[in-house]
């Protein structure tokens, strides 16, 4: 059983049902934050991922990453799964739905959502391409930011990787952080306060994105004086941290103190307990990209097809015995 439906869960798909394991996808339900495809459904032009010169958007490729693993034998299911029981051998997992089903073995794909900060017009803009982000890597390079004044919210790494990036396109980058110190590795500060183009304004959080179609600017609010301003903006990428989807978990697979899966063995997708894999965002706080997301999705259908060539009795679940011991 897969769980997930981003490129990570989608390749598992192809990989196990061309390898005759008849995988079962619960592609998730879709909410106003997440829906079936993921976090690439939130972005518009994906020119990073090999093999789509001409660039595709994230819609097309998710749908034709489904279309792929429906060629074969893959069997999908539009709910979420919103429990499991690792404790028992086969597993079981329910659903939205209320379906209880059995499974030999897991892959968890479920991804990680982006951080909003929350404020009017932020998702609506980011949805339709009006030059909200939260993915500088992906959007950045469009047209649509050259040579615009963009800010980038949040004050660690990622933000300041998303600053110094958009420095390549963007006339000037604001950085704007609640507070008058950064959380960003002091390398990272130094980059970005070595580069020309870049700025920070402290102490400052956005409270509204202006804009109809495409963003205009930002309101926003001193976190000192409590005062209210206005600046002009072209784009706006929000790097204020990703949350994994770890919930259904019930504290079942060993995770990391980000709350990321925790892998046990270096350069396998087993987790803490045998039988269980985990591919994608969802295990990945560091690459987050969606080329990665698939090769570890592989990967995770080659674990689990040994795995249970070999009645996970093998060399794999050893591994993983040992590895959940010392997890
Ligand atoms: P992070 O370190 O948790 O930083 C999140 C930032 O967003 C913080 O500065 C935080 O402010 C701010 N923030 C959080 N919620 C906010 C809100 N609602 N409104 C405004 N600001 C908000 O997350 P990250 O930068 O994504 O990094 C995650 C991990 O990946 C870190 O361990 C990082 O070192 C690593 N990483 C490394 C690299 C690299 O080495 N090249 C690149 C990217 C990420 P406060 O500081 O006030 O809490």
């Amino acid at each position: 059983m897969i769980i997930g439906s981003g490129p990570a869960a989608w390749t598992a798909a192809i990989y196990a049902a061309r390898a005759e394991l008849h995988p079962l996808v619960f592609e998730g339900a879709g909410s106003r934050t997440m829906i079936p495809g993921g976090q690439l459904m939130f972005t518009t032009e994906v020119e990073n991922y090999p093999g789509f010169p001409e660039g595709v958007t994230g819609q097309d490729m998710m749908a034709a990453f489904r279309e792929q693993a429906l060629r074969f034998d893959t069997r999908v299911v539009t709910e979420d799964v919103v429990e499991v029981d690792f404790s028992v051998r086969p597993f079981v997992l329910r659903s939205s739905g209320g379906q209880e089903v059995a499974a030999d073995a897991v892959i968890i794909a479920t991804g990680a959502n982006a951080r909003w900060m929350g404020v009017p017009n932020e998702e609506r803009l980011a949805q339709t391409g009006g030059g909200v982000s939260a993915c500088a890597v992906c959007d950045g390079a469009l047209p649509h930011f050259r040579n615009q004044v963009v800010a980038v919210v949040g004050g660690g790494d990622s933000a300041m990787e998303d600053a110094l990036y958009m420095t390549k396109f963007a006339s000037e980058v604001l950085v704007i952080h609640r507070r008058d110190e950064l959380r960003a590795s002091k390398i990272m500060q130094q980059r970005a306060f070595e580069n020309p183009k870049l700025k920070v304004l402290w102490n400052k959080v956005v409270t509204e994105v202006l804009g109809d179609d495409v963003i205009t600017g930002l309101r926003l609010q001193d976190t000192v004086t409590g005062e209210a301003s206005e600046i002009e903006a072209g784009g706006l990428f929000v790097a204020i941290g990703h949350k994994p989807n770890t919930e259904f978990l019930g504290g079942q697979i060993a995770l990391k103190p980000n709350g990321y899966i925790k892998m046990p063995v270096g350069w396998r997708t087993m987790t803490s307990v045998p039988g269980v894999f985990a591919a994608g965002d969802v295990m990945d706080d560091y690459y987050r990209q969606a080329v990665s997301a698939a090769g570890t999705g592989a990967m995770a259908a080659l674990d689990a097809e040994r795995w249970l060539a070999h009645g996970g009795a093998e060399e794999g679940q050893e591994e993983g015995q040992e590895a959940a011991a010392t997890a």
